[in-house]
């Protein structure tokens, strides 16, 4: 039996049509038309101004942050419950990540901690740099009360919205509402361009530079002449032409993947311990990972027995991230929290949801589990 995958790419006709479009017309470089039009096509999807197409959302979220001024010796404040990109860039610039804890209701940074941690450094005098907030596994973060109180003390609002892309939050969308926001074309994301990522921004002056840096910040002149230095950050006029044939489809794969999630929440419904991961009232989430908890108190098994019965069938399933606060890298990083990503971690479990995944397969996903009780 062939395996199934947490989260494989999906890939479709167009994406295949404009691929063909770049080699024909020799557009094979980190320039060309499709980057144009899609970096176009993106920024009306997602409500912003101007949007950047790069080598990867790690490297977006890197120019952010240097943009907003982060240095050395700086604090960023960070949600903990993450994968480890959302925090690395903070350290490529020697600034310190200051995690904070989720809350129960979106598993995103609890609004009434971060404002608690940014006051108390305000008055200190260590206001923050900036504040990298993540909008986890396509659920938006409640976003307002966060960007009030970065915007009261002009700390840049930096959103991660690697797995957000198609999400709502009340009459925007993830990724849109801060000073920057950055997006993943990796494989396993909503959409992939093989590997890539988008940095969003309404501010122009943000869009220009960055665009600058990309390409390793060449000063207008005949001959290679710089002032600075930048990066070689550019997505590729192929990896552009990719994205653009997987844009078309969003609204279809975003659906697809709620629609594994209400499959998964119904098949599961009365099993002792299992709870889905909530879905806050703020707004639409990509459920871009399926994810639930199992509390081994209530249900017989631990996330981990069922992740490894999983994985005995073939079935490729993960626990959630472990929370950076948790991870020996960042052991002497500083951390406020109540223990609530602690607890999502160590009962958490993210199982089959690409857009790809048919229904046979998730059924063969569904009884798997069902099996074991
Ligand atoms: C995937 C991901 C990233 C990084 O994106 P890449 O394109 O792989 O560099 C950043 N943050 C989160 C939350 C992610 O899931």
């Amino acid at each position: 039996m062939s395996r199934i995958y947490l989260s494989a790419p999906d890939i479709g006709k167009a994406e295949q049509a404009y691929v063909n479009e770049a080699f024909a017309t020799n557009w094979v470089a980190p320039v060309g038309p499709h980057i144009d039009a899609f970096e176009k096509e993106f920024s009306q999807v997602v409500g912003t101004k101007y949007a950047v197409a790069l080598s990867s959302g790690t490297a977006a979220l890197h120019l952010a942050l240097r943009l907003a001024g982060v240095t050395t010796g700086d604090e960023v404040l960070c949600s903990s419950l993450t994968f480890i990109a959302s925090a690395a860039p903070i350290t490529y610039l020697g600034a310190h990540p200051v995690f904070i804890d989720s809350d129960e209701q979106s598993w995103n940074m609890d609004p009434s901690l971060a404002i608690e941690v940014i006051e108390k450094k305000v008055r200190t005098g260590k206001t923050p740099k900036a504040l990298v907030l993540v909008h986890l596994y396509g659920q938006s973060a409640d976003t307002q009360p966060i960007k009030e109180c970065c915007d009261k003390y002009g700390i840049k609002l930096i959103e991660d919205a690697a797995e957000a892309l198609g999400a709502t939050y009340k009459s925007g969308t993830p990724g849109s509402m801060g000073w920057a926001g950055i997006h993943s074309f990796n494989g396993n994301k909503i959409i992939t361009t093989s590997g890539g990522g988008m940095l969003v921004t309404n501010d122009e002056k943000l869009a220009t530079t960055a665009r600058f840096l990309s390409t390793q910040a060449r000063d207008p002149a005949p001959h290679y002449q710089h002032t600075t230095i930048g990066y070689n950050y550019r997505m590729s006029n192929i990896c552009a032409g990719i994205g653009r044939g997987q844009l078309i489809e969003l609204d279809k794969k975003v659906a697809r993947r709620r629609a594994h999630f209400e499959a998964y929440r119904k098949a599961f419904e009365g099993l002792p311990g299992f709870t889905m991961q909530p879905e806050a009232p703020w707004g639409k989430s990509t459920h871009w990972l399926s994810c639930l908890t199992i509390n081994p108190l209530k249900s017989k098994l631990s996330a981990e027995d069922i992740r490894l019965a999983l994985e005995k069938s073939n079935i490729e399933s993960r626990p959630v991230w472990k929370p950076l606060h948790l991870q020996p890298v960042f052991s002497s990083a500083e951390y406020h929290g109540r223990g609530v990503s602690d607890k999502i971690f160590s009962e958490g479990l993210c199982i089959p949801s690409g857009s790809g995944l048919t229904d046979t397969d998730r059924q063969m996903v569904i009884n798997t589990i069902k099996n074991l009780f």
